[in-house]
């Protein structure tokens, strides 16, 4: 048997991947295996919010409303690349919630918590404000702005990771937890490489499972035990139509069956519409966005903007499967966004802890519950202390929270030949390791083979040596959203360009050099 890890952890998730990098920080050795992609589960398909959550405050989720606007400032500070402030445009439509309703719960919203940077609620005249302008017209006159943040949540996933394989983690990507079992007071879990189908055990004395909508199936499949809690799969859906309105706010726009849909600016040229709530209970790996979504989204933008949204328009959708808490809400959108952490944990024998429900925005605070319930099992090895995400920069946010465009300008000194639009994905894309991937290159041919829409060799050659990138899709549409800009020739080359750049085996590939 080889060396006994610390803790296992199955699922590179947001969830799993953020208690590997607090352990590893704290200097547990941690081994993660992801079956598919980091982030290729529900924490890529999420609506890109580092929110309190307005609507939670309806159903009184004041706990989980604070928790996870205390976050927003804290993220944003260690990671100012990729995440940023936006502001919402909630327009007061008669016959929904009155306006009184709204100032009351945006009045909680700014004074909850965690609000020291970003600006307070104020109230937009429509008429006069470019806000109204998209809107169709005459049908609105007021509308309430806020505060939250925006997050590229395919790279937190990867920047977690990346932070606690540099801390001495150990993450394994296209590798499945099949069975675990407790032997002499620790677990045995053996996994798969999915690409070669090679088997190997390892040994951890405590055991995570970080699987999400998965977790469930984990627990009864390959540990042969039963759920505390049962997990309620919500499916909820995202489409992608050419902009639809030249500012960079976003709207929360409400539905009468007392939804809420936001759309949002994305990747410069796009709209991002969503979400739906449905509650789902197939294989949450092949969720799909149905034909009665895509109308019901774009209904509803239809019924706010002058301009009409239709199927047609629609250049790409995407749809995740929340793992929620079962709470016997009648209703998909009603179940709520807390966490539990179950620990099982008999006298003697090794601790195993499932993780059910949570937010993007609460995974660093879960996290920290997490180690805190593990605490007793783990013992305190010399590394640093309980908290210390919330201040250590993820990789490449090391630099001012209001200094991005800053860092834009430095990189576009440095590279006078990258253009504005590219010198800007790069830094809100890697930060301050945007530098190792372009080197000493002096010109755009020195960067190697372009695949169009700026992605060149030299990123896809740093993507698979640091960030676990092995397919087109890990780079077109997790490590980055280039799919979005790069023609069907150009997704093809590059896949083909990464059949045969890439080691086929997981082990081979996770020997990921810092
Ligand atoms: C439509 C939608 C919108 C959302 N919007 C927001 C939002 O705006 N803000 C917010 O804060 N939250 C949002 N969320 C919630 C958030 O996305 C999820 O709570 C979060 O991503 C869950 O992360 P996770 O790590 O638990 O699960 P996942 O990201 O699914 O990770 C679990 C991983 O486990 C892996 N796995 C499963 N079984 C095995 C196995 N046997 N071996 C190895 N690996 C395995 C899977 O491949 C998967 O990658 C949204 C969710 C949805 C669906």
């Amino acid at each position: 048997m080889p060396d006994i890890h610390d803790l296992a952890i199955i699922g590179g998730g947001i969830n799993g991947c953020g208690i590997a990098r607090d352990a590893a920080g704290r200097g547990h050795s941690v081994f993660l295996c992801e079956m598919d992609d980091l982030g290729s589960g529900t924490s890529s398909r999420s609506t890109k919010l580092i929110h309190g959550g307005l609507r939670y405050l309806e159903q009184f989720d004041f706990r989980l409303v604070r928790e996870s606007l205390l976050e927003r400032e804290t993220l944003w500070r260690i990671a100012p690349h990729i995440i940023h402030p936006m502001r919402f445009v909630l327009p007061h439509q008669p016959g929904l919630r009155p306006a009184w309703m709204l100032r009351i719960g945006l009045l909680i919203y700014d004074n909850l918590g965690g609000r020291r940077h970003l600006p307070a609620t104020r109230t937009l005249n429509l008429k006069t404000d470019p806000a109204g302008a998209p809107l169709k017209p005459g049908t609105y006159s007021t509308a309430f702005e806020y505060s939250d943040c925006w997050v590229d949540d395919a790279r937190l996933v990867v920047l977690n990771a990346r932070d606690a394989a540099d801390r001495g983690a150990v993450v394994r990507t296209r590798t499945r937890a099949i069975a675990a079992k407790r032997v002499d007071g620790e677990w045995r879990l053996t996994l798969e490489d999915v690409t070669t189908g090679t088997r190997e055990t390892i040994a951890a004395r405590v055991l995570i499972n970080a699987a999400g909508p998965w977790v469930e199936r984990v627990l009864t499949g390959s540990l042969g035990m039963q759920a505390e809690h049962r997990v309620r799969l919500v499916e909820g859906a995202h489409i992608v139509v050419p902009r639809l309105f030249e500012h960079d706010r976003a709207y929360l726009l409400q539905n009468p069956d007392g939804r809420v849909v936001f759309a949002i600016p994305y990747e410069h040229d796009f709209t991002l519409i969503g979400t739906t709530d449905r509650d789902y209970q197939a294989d949450p790996a092949a969720t799909e966005i149905t034909t009665g979504e895509i109308a019901y989204l774009c209904e509803m933008a239809s019924s706010v903007f002058a301009t009409s949204v239709r199927a047609q328009d629609v250049v790409w959708t995407y749809s995740g499967v929340r793992p929620l808490i079962e709470d016997s809400s009648s209703d998909a959108k009603s179940v709520s966004r807390e966490y539990s952490l179950d620990l099982d944990a008999p006298s003697g024998s090794a601790p195993l802890l499932s993780i059910v429900g949570g937010k993007i925005t609460t995974y660093r605070k879960l996290a920290e519950a997490a180690l805190e319930k593990l605490d007793p099992h783990l013992g305190r090895p010399q590394g640093l202390a309980a908290g210390w995400t919330g201040n250590e920069p993820l990789p490449g946010g090391d630099f001012a929270f209001d200094a991005i465009d800053t860092q834009i300008a430095q990189l576009g000194r440095a590279y006078p030949f990258l253009s504005p639009s590219h010198a800007l994905r790069l830094t809100r894309a890697y930060g301050t390791r945007a530098p190792a991937i372009l080197g000493s290159a002096e010109s755009l041919q020195d960067l190697g083979t372009s695949f169009g829409a700026s992605l060149t060799e030299r990123e896809v050659r740093y993507l698979i040596a640091h960030e676990w990138a092995r397919t087109a899709d890990d780079v077109a549409w997790r490590r980055s959203k280039l799919g979005l800009h790069m023609t069907p020739a150009e997704r093809s080359a590059l896949a083909a360009w990464m059949n045969d750049a890439v080691p086929r085996s997981a082990a081979a590939s996770s020997a990921v050099p810092t």
